[in-house]
């Protein structure tokens, strides 16, 4: 760590009176798209990171914790994950995640923003690790609802990478009941869905609860579990939903088995003993998930400004 002030600074405000500041060293990219603010920067304590409409979407230092998070549980709970789709997934850290399964045969990757995608496959390869060119991926520019209405394809895993449900962004109609019926509607009868699903902290619970209870109006098997990634600076959560293949079922040696056949490689998150602990998660979630009655509509979307000031679907 530097030991003199920074002169520059990414400020993240998670309310009006409460904000994180990020010492940066230099800005690769900065514009507005049609669909939201880009911005890479390089901060001194965690390399690149991207930034959306002013909040981190991942570190350099620490994405790991995200996409792995976000993506094996999934992918080995599923026996035999051929078709994978991605819905956002920008910096191509997931797509490089899934490719890490040699049974996958296509993945698809749908994101709303060509501009974003390219900003991070010129600044952030370490992130895609030249995922994009792999001949099993098909990368599309367009709202990912619009293309699963449209898909004749069942896929075997689907991953929702999106940002979160801020006010007039890009993502909020990705969230509701109607969106989760069509996701179950494209998977295969193994098939199983993953998505990040915001903030878990204690006085922060609304979108994770809702979320849950969301997928649980549409699919029988829902667990979310809590992270730290810290660049993020409060605590993340990720959800997964099946119709059939119970991802709790599975013991840790049986994961590890799955790992090592799929040749993943070395991962520093999640193996075995990771996936056993995730579906351990504190009571004051859990309670959460029964005081909280929300459910998110196309008519009663969530949305937020800030992290904690969610509206009410209610
Ligand atoms: N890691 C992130 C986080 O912390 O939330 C999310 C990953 S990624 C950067 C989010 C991507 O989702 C962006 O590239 C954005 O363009 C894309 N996106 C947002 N809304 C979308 C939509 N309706 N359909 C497809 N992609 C969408």
């Amino acid at each position: 760590m530097s030991d003199t002030i920074s002169p520059h600074w990414h400020i993240e405000f998670f309310a009006p009176d409460e904000a994180h500041m990020r010492g940066i060293s230099k800005i690769y990219a900065s514009e507005k798209t049609p669909f939201q603010q880009v911005e890479v920067i390089q901060s001194n304590h965690y390399g690149k990171c991207l930034i959306l409409d002013g909040h981190m979407q991942s570190a350099q230092v620490d994405e790991f914790i995200y996409h792995e998070n976000l993506v094996h549980p999934a992918m080995v709970a599923c026996p035999n994950p051929k078709k994978v789709v991605i819905i956002g997934g920008g910096e191509g850290a997931t797509l490089y995640e899934v490719l890490r399964h040699n049974t996958v045969e296509k993945a698809w990757m749908i994101d709303i923003d060509k501009r974003v995608v390219e900003l991070c496959d010129e600044y952030m390869p370490e992130w895609h690790r030249g995922a994009f060119k792999d001949k099993r991926t098909i990368l599309m520019f367009k709202d990912g609802r619009k293309f699963l209405e449209k898909s004749k394809e069942k896929f075997d895993v689907i991953i929702i990478d999106i940002p979160e449900p801020v006010e007039a962004g890009p993502a909020y109609l990705l969230y509701t009941e109607e969106f989760y019926r069509m996701v179950a509607e494209k998977l295969s009868d193994n098939g199983i869905v993953s998505l990040q699903s915001g903030c878990s902290a204690e006085k922060e619970l609304l979108c994770l609860a809702a979320v849950h209870n969301t997928l649980k109006k549409v699919f029988p098997l829902v667990y979310s579990w809590p992270a730290n990634v810290p660049s993020f600076d409060i605590p993340w959560s990720f959800t997964i939903a099946s119709k059939s293949v119970d991802p709790k079922a599975l013991k840790r040696d049986q994961v590890d088995k799955i790992l090592k056949e799929r040749k993943i490689g070395h991962l520093k998150y999640y193996d075995g003993e990771t996936h056993e602990g995730l579906f351990f998660i504190p009571k004051y979630i859990r309670d959460g998930f029964v005081k909280i009655k929300d459910i998110i509509r196309d008519n009663k979307p969530l949305t937020y400004r800030f992290i904690g000031e969610e509206k009410s679907s209610r």
